[in-house]
């Protein structure tokens, strides 16, 4: 491993674990930047050891120190995932597109974690994959701009007409409108060609997501089961955007 590559993986444990705390008080309406963290429970400032990614939270047995109230898993699940990302691409990424394929994961790892907790996705944050996508675009592959910027506006289409018809038909909201801006900017990176890839892992993704939380609640799944799309989304991009650049002979030699 280059020491590019092993910092990325290092990194990844801390970027988890801002983007589980910015997660949280984005949810809780607080500042995004609030100096620094304290227990939720007891208020009590935590001190250096109680900060570290994943290893804190095992060591205390996801529980405060003093008021002993739990800890919930998010921190060291959203530490990992940060960490796992670095590492996927490492094993996927050319050199040439390592780091914007890491920090593409990590923008829709925060974009997961906020629809998780409050059903929005930030427009800043999709706009920063956007951004992204054209970087590396141009960076990599100029010549195939019209097939991304055609990805950009059919995903956003897409997921918009059934938004629309959703509504008309069942006189509810169904998807968001983020989500329809989220597969708009995943396009740019995808391709017109990912749409429909990233579109099959995300519903699978999903379904089998709304399944697990109705046994586990043991609650019918019905229509109105409320469930994020974003996170599945996400997941369906940074495979499909995986694949593409790790494994091209799998999607037609296009990337
Ligand atoms: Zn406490």
């Amino acid at each position: 491993m280059t020491s590019l590559e092993i910092f990325l993986v290092l990194a990844g444990l801390l970027i988890g674990s801002g983007i589980d705390a910015a997660a949280d008080r984005f949810a809780r309406e607080e500042s995004w930047i609030r100096g620094r963290s304290r227990c939720r429970a007891c208020d009590r400032r935590l001190v250096w050891f109680e900060l570290i990614p994943v290893f804190s939270w095992l060591a205390a047995r996801g529980r405060c120190r003093t008021c002993k109230a739990p800890i919930g898993g998010s921190a060291p699940l959203t530490e990992l995932a940060g960490s796992a990302i670095a590492i996927a691409g490492v094993l996927c990424a050319p050199p040439d597109t390592l780091v914007l394929t890491v920090l593409l994961g990590w923008l829709l790892l925060a974009l997961a974690a906020i629809d998780l907790r409050t059903y929005l996705l930030p427009d800043a944050l999709n706009a920063g994959v956007l951004a992204l996508g054209i970087l590396m675009d141009a960076a990599t592959h100029p010549g195939d701009w019209p097939l991304h910027a055609a990805g950009a506006v059919i995903g956003y289409g897409l997921l918009w007409l059934v938004e629309v018809m959703y509504r008309r038909l069942r006189g509810r909201d169904g998807l968001g409108r983020g989500d329809a801006k989220l597969l708009g900017a995943l396009g740019m990176w995808v391709g017109v060609t990912g749409l429909a890839p990233v579109l099959l892992i995300a519903s699978l993704a999903g379904i089998a997501a709304a399944l697990s939380m109705s046994i586990r609640q043991s609650s019918a799944l019905s229509a109105t089961t409320a469930i994020a799309f974003g996170p599945w989304i996400a997941l369906g991009g940074f495979a499909v955007w995986l694949i593409q650049i790790g494994a091209p002979e799998f999607s037609g030699g296009f990337y």
